[in-house]
Formats: C-alpha cells, structure tokens, sequence
C-alpha cells in the first residue's frame, strides 16, 4: 500500500448557464485533481472544485510539490502525512492555499486506503448510516430574475427537493430579500423548506433587520450574514433569532473553529471539505461540534460530503451542489431529498476519463 506515484491535473468544465457570485461572473467549475497509485496498483482520487479560475494553477503546482512528498507513503498512514506536509509547508500555512492544495491530496490517499481495505469511506470513518438528507442550492443565485428563481424552485421542488437555499445579495431591500424568500416558497409549493444564504455580505444592524423579516416570513435558516470573523455579531443574531444561524464554511483550521463554538455563535456548523484541508482534520473538527451539541452540515462536494456526513451521528444535511457531474461517471443524484453513498470502496466515485482528458488545461 506504499505510494508509487502521485499527478495533478487541473481540469475546467465550462457552465451550461452563467451565474454572478461574490460579485463575479462565474463560468466554469475548475478543479484540481490528485491521483495516487500504490506500488500494488490500488488507485485513489481525491479534487477541489472552485468556481474561478484566479490561482487555480498556483494551487495545482503546490498539490504537485507536495504530493511528490508522499511518495513511499503508506495509503493508510493518513494522520502522519496530514501532519508531515503541513509542517514542511506551514510557511504558507495554516489555512489558505496550503489547505487547498492539501485536500485533493488527502481525499485521494482516504480513496485509496477505502480501496486497499475494499470498505467504502463512510464505514472506514464510523458507519453511523448510509445516506443523509440533502437540500437543493444549484440555480437560485441571487443574479436570478424573480421569475427565473420561481422556475428554478418549481424545477427543484418537481425534483422531489424538501429544501432550497437561496443566494441573498448585497443590494437589496428588506423587502426585495423577503420578496425573493416568497418567491421560492410559493414557486416550490408546501412542504419545501427555504433557506437562505447571505454570504457574510451584510453588516450586523441590516443582518438583524433580514433575519427577523425573514424568520416571519417563514424562511428556516440563516446562513452567513456577517463575516466569520464577527463572532460577537453572530452570537447576537444566534441568540436573537429563532431560526438556526448556520455558517463555517470560510473556516480554515481547528482552532478558528474551537473559537467559533466558544463564542455560541452558530446553531448548525458547515464544513468545507477542501478549505479544513480534506477528511482528516474534517473528522477532527466533526468531533470538536458534537462535544457542542450543534449539527454538521457540508459546502458542496456533495459526492464526498455524503460520505463524511453519513459517518458521524450528527451529519445534519449535505448541500446539493453538483460541480463535478461532467467529469464523474456516476455523480450521486438524490432522491426524494435524500443522498445515498455511492456504491463500492473508498468514494466510491469514478472518473469519466474522456471529459477529464476533453476538460484538462494544465
Ligand atoms: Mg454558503
């Protein structure tokens, strides 16, 4: 199970349809891809996935640099080569680009042990169960027209979605945000849970304002409205409001979350895969939120994150963000607002090798 070799790709899917996030145009989903093949031949792969281009290739040349480390390394040593990477490279670290470049890494070496063990991921980190409910959050961006983001939750609700999760910009109204929370609700029909996200893109006095119009216009989850590091803020809004704060998902490292759960200041805590830098400190912060008593959530990957959530007896619901259908041959897709693991060992996931070829840019 030693590691022979390791290689990166990056691969550039195109988006059918265009979309605004942080002020952006988004137009494809970008994605570092680490291999690993043992000497025994067992191949594992692990990828980020972000939706622009800017530093896409520094972070694929550090995933080069630091995957030539793992070479020798047993598969299932996963502890010791988290630790031994990050401490040749903690001069760029924690958190940032060294997390990034780490995870891809990290998730391929996780595959690879699920495939020398031949038991799937979810089992190998606990097995609590082997699917979790899912919430919708493709195609309802905050760049949407009123009636496009109608059709949008009308589409997801045909989907059988029990959940949606809008974008909520910066440049709105209270009113225009309560009216674009009503829009879904209506368009998705009863049953279908809204949930909105602010992207930590207000300011605490307008973030009191919109939760509380839209807590009473029924919306049951506020995601990110002040920035992370405002933990005081968030704690008040927390306290303040009877819907579920939720957020994390900017959070790079163990102790920014141990500071996050001190402070009270979130109700459900959302992880990112690759920004905590992959599945084994991904396990460690899971714990830290349990001895809270808070639920985990997972930011996109939902095809890892299943696993990940499925594992620990407080996975709450994974975001259904599909980002890597065209390169996969068999994306998970849920049904009845419900995500079942893949099948088989590791991630169980498969390459369509064609479009990682087709898509390859460096
Ligand atoms: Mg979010």
């Amino acid at each position: 199970m030693i590691i022979e070799s390791v290689t990166v790709d990056i691969v550039e899917v195109p988006l059918g349809s265009n979309y605004v996030a942080g002020g952006q145009a988004v137009t494809s989903n970008c994605h570092v891809l680490a291999r690993i093949r043992t000497k025994s031949g067992i191949e594992g792969f692990g990828y980020i996935v972000k939706q622009r281009p800017q530093l896409i290739g520094a972070v694929a040349q550090a995933t080069r640099e630091l995957g030539a480390e793992l070479i020798g390394v047993n598969v299932m040593d996963v502890e010791a080569a988290w630790r031994d990477l990050s401490t040749k490279a903690k001069w760029i670290g924690p958190g940032g680009l060294l997390h990034w470049a780490m995870a891809p890494l990290d998730i391929a070496m996780w595959d690879a042990a699920g495939k020398a063990l031949n038991q799937p991921l979810y089992r190998m980190l606990g097995g609590f169960r082997d699917h979790v409910p899912t919430y919708a959050s493709d195609q309802l961006w905050y760049s949407l027209s009123l009636d496009e983001l109608g059709r949008s939750a009308q589409d997801h609700a045909a989907n059988g979605y029990k959940g949606l999760k809008l974008r909520l910009g910066r440049d709105f109204t209270v009113a225009e945000q309560v009216e674009r929370a009503t829009v879904a609700r209506d368009a998705a029909g009863p049953g279908v849970e809204i949930m909105v996200d602010g992207t930590e893109s207000w300011d605490l006095p307008y973030a009191r304002m919109v939760g509380r119009a839209l807590q009473d216009a029924g919306v049951t989850w506020l995601e990110d409205p002040v920035h992370h590091d405002d933990l005081d803020g968030l704690a008040s809004l927390t306290a303040a409001l009877d819907i579920p704060v939720t957020g994390a998902e900017n959070l790079y490292t163990l102790a920014e979350f141990r500071n996050t759960m001190e402070a009270r200041a979130l109700d459900i805590v959302i992880l990112d895969l690759a920004r905590v830098g992959g599945i084994t400190p991904w396990r460690k912060i899971a714990g830290l939120v349990e001895a809270y008593k808070r639920p985990i959530a997972g930011h996109v990957i939902p095809e890892v994150h299943v696993h990940l959530l499925a594992s620990v007896p407080h996975g709450h619901k994974v975001e259904y963000m599909p980002r890597s259908t065209e390169i996969l041959e068999n994306m998970p897709v849920p049904k009845n607002s419900v995500l079942s693991v893949p099948e088989g060992p590791g991630h169980g996931l498969r390459l369509n090798e064609a479009a990682v070829a087709r898509f390859k840019t460096g």
